[in-house]
């Protein structure tokens, strides 16, 4: 396959949460590739170091202050990157959190603030950019949901829940957009060495021991190991890849 096929010269893309951690190794690769990129997340000075970093990488790149579980700013979102950027043809949905608590613990309000930052944020910016892609005949979306989209979570029940629901939200995204040539996709990181993971190491006793011996290639991934599957979900490679969820996990799913 030639390499244009993973040509993003003139798309635009819009990672929410990007402004650290995986999203921000996504926006590497995709902004590497070609793409500019929208920056949407909550805390300003991050965003402002993310969209600095990406500028020395040659990326044409924006911040915008989003709360994805907040509709009215997502469609500031939107318009900010129709504004700045002309088009969107690319949605990372990747902002998400963890609370870490057995279920008999688990306070329902806890419950919601997970649910709604992690799965129903994926909704609602899943909508407020479809009516762009669907004008600019076609778009490419990205979920991130985890290894407890496959497996079971005894310490974060509603982590694990918006990550399955993740999953099946991406299905029906594929299902109902294909004819307007819009292809959902979700990927499944393993344990990658991020701020969220460095709070988990903090409060889970052995969870560096237990990571390492888990994962057949023996190391935690780190936030590059994210960029190519970024480039290719959101490429014209994948144009017949579509409801798809796909592990980056250095064979931690693969383990029996
Ligand atoms: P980080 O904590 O580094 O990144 C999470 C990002 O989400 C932050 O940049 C944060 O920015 C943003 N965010 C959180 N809440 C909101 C909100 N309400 N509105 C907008 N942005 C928000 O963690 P990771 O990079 O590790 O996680 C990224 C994604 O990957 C998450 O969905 C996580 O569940 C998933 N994941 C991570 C794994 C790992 O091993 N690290 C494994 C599997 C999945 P700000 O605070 O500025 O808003």
């Amino acid at each position: 396959m030639a390499a244009r096929a993973f040509d993003l010269t003139g798309k635009v893309a819009i990672v929410t949460g990007g402004n650290g951690g995986i999203g921000l190794g996504m926006a590497h690769g995709l902004a590497d590739a070609g793409a500019s990129i929208a920056i949407a997340a909550r805390d300003p000075t991050k965003s402002q170091a993310a969209v600095d970093d990406l500028a020395r990488r040659g990326a044409r790149t924006m911040a915008i202050e989003t709360d994805v579980t907040d509709p009215a700013s997502v469609a500031r979102m939107v318009a900010a990157t129709l504004e700045g950027f002309g088009r969107i043809d690319v949605l990372v949905n990747n902002a998400g959190m963890s609370i870490r608590k057995p279920a008999h613990e688990l306070a329902l309000a806890e419950w919601h603030t997970v649910i709604d930052t992690n799965l129903t944020s994926a909704l609602i910016c899943a909508q407020a950019v479809y009516p762009a892609m669907k004008r600019a005949g076609g778009g490419k979306i990205i979920s991130i949901g985890s290894m407890t989209s496959i497996f079971g979570a005894g310490f974060a029940p509603a982590y694990a829940a918006s990550k399955g629901g993740i999953v099946q939200l991406t299905k029906s995204l594929a299902c109902s957009w294909a004819a307007d040539n819009i292809q959902a996709n979700a990927v499944l990181p393993g344990w990658i060495d991020t701020a969220l993971t460095q709070r988990g190491r903090a409060q889970v006793p052995q969870l560096n021991e237990n990571v390492l011996r888990r994962t057949p290639a023996q190391r935690w991934g780190t936030i590059d190991d994210m960029a190519g599957i970024a480039v290719f979900l959101a490429s014209s490679a994948s144009d017949f890849v579509t409801g798809a969820a796909i592990p980056v996990d250095g064979g931690f799913s693969a383990m029996g």
